[in-house]
């Protein structure tokens, strides 16, 4: 039986069950235990898909894992607290200082110390929903209150209404683009837009994990926003496009004091030797133009994907990342049953949709044919 109850708050669980509230011997946050404990989601059944997690589907570069082996030879020492070497690498990318860079345990670390840093309780969070599922807990374990901002009807941000809802509480607005789990982008026009309309001592994070999917020419580019706006900082992670999710490793790019400040929140010395290692060998040159070889590898299937769903009636909106979003509305649990009985795990958002991940060219195959024969698209989705 297919249990939808509670979503997970990190982005990873999958399907939930509410647990029995068994009371704490002692007396915690109650905001906090009351919030949705971690759950893993199910794992694909044998010779299964595991399209839940927005995971690369290719194997490492045995390159990246000669690194990693190289750096286990060390683990016996601390890592580099600033994950120097890495940091400098990105800076010469990016055309930034050093100190201008973060390095975090993954992006979402990251997000978790610019919230901390910048919103204590009585302050205001705004976001767009639905967007990542772990913007949420990060929000209130800060002691922040979170502001949701509906998505428009095409299940992109509706910038304006977030401009409308930032008042004198807000320290944080979280700009995702592409959407997870929707999956259109916001484009620079429309970013600039919205920039001039907020008080610029509001903290931007523009959480761009899926950036090296995207193929829209118009979509916002963290790159172009550097230095031009002080209150910005662009997110990026290795864990999707570079495919080392299990290694926990992304950075940031932003102005000193706003990252100093997430510097002084953060749980030190989070980013392992191996994984700035493994990082570093990815931005090899030889190693990244593969990887980035399966990046465009992932669009092509993605876009052929997005096509045969919408050719089949689905309502899938613009996808830019590695997935696509399924409004499928009140079928979300019925349609996610029958994909997991056909060996696929997707994410659902029951009463609202699923998010496929594009995985493996052979579950392509599998999810046309659950999804163009089991359950007619629901038509009140929006
Ligand atoms: C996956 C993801 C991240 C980052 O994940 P990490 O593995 O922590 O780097 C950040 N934001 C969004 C929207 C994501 O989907």
């Amino acid at each position: 039986m297919l249990a939808c109850g509670r979503a997970g708050r990190s982005g990873y669980g999958e399907f939930v069950t509410a647990p029995d509230p068994t009371p704490a011997p002692v007396r915690l946050r109650p905001e906090i235990a009351a919030l949705p404990p971690y759950r893993q989601g199910r794992p694909a059944p044998e010779g299964g898909y595991k399209l839940s997690s927005n995971e690369n589907p290719f194997d490492p570069l045995p390159s990246v894992v000669e690194a990693v082996a190289a750096a286990g030879a060390e683990i016996n020492r601390y890592p580099d607290a600033t994950a120097f070497a890495l940091r400098e690498r990105l800076a010469e990318r990016y055309g930034v200082t050093t100190d201008e860079v973060i390095v975090g345990a993954g992006s979402v670390a990251l997000l978790a110390q610019f919230i901390l840093a910048a919103a204590a309780p009585g302050d205001e969070v705004v976001y767009s929903w639905r967007s990542f599922e772990a913007y949420p807990g990060l929000v209130t374990v800060a002691g922040a209150t979170s502001v949701q901002v509906p998505n428009r009807p095409d299940h992109g941000h509706d910038l304006d209404a977030i401009a409308a809802a930032v008042t004198d509480r807000t320290r944080v607005v979280i700009v995702c683009s592409p959407n997870n789990p929707t999956g259109p982008i916001v484009t620079a026009d429309e970013f600039e837009a919205f920039l001039a309309k907020l008080p610029s001592d509001v903290l931007v994070l523009l959480d761009e994990a899926y950036t090296e999917f995207v193929r829209h020419e118009a979509s916002v580019d963290g790159r172009t926003v550097i230095g031009r706006h002080p209150n910005v900082v662009i997110l990026r992670t290795f864990s999707k496009a570079y495919g080392l999710a299990g290694l926990r490793v992304g950075y940031a790019i932003g102005a000193v004091p706003i990252l100093d400040a997430a510097r002084a929140t953060a749980i030190p010395l989070g980013v392992t030797g191996t994984a700035s290692a493994a990082a570093l060998a990815s931005l090899e040159p030889e190693a990244e133009a593969e990887l980035l070889a399966r990046v465009d590898t992932i669009v092509e299937r993605r876009d052929r994907l997005r096509a045969a769903l919408l050719a089949q009636g689905w309502d899938v909106p613009e996808a830019h990342g590695n997935f696509v979003w399924l409004p499928a509305g009140e079928a979300t649990a019925e349609v996610a049953e029958r994909l997991f009985d056909a060996g696929v795990v997707a994410r659902a958002f029951p009463p609202e949709g699923l998010r496929i991940s594009v995985g493996e060219e052979s579950s392509v195959e599998t999810l046309l044919e659950i999804l163009g024969h089991v359950v007619e698209p629901s038509q009140d989705s929006h």
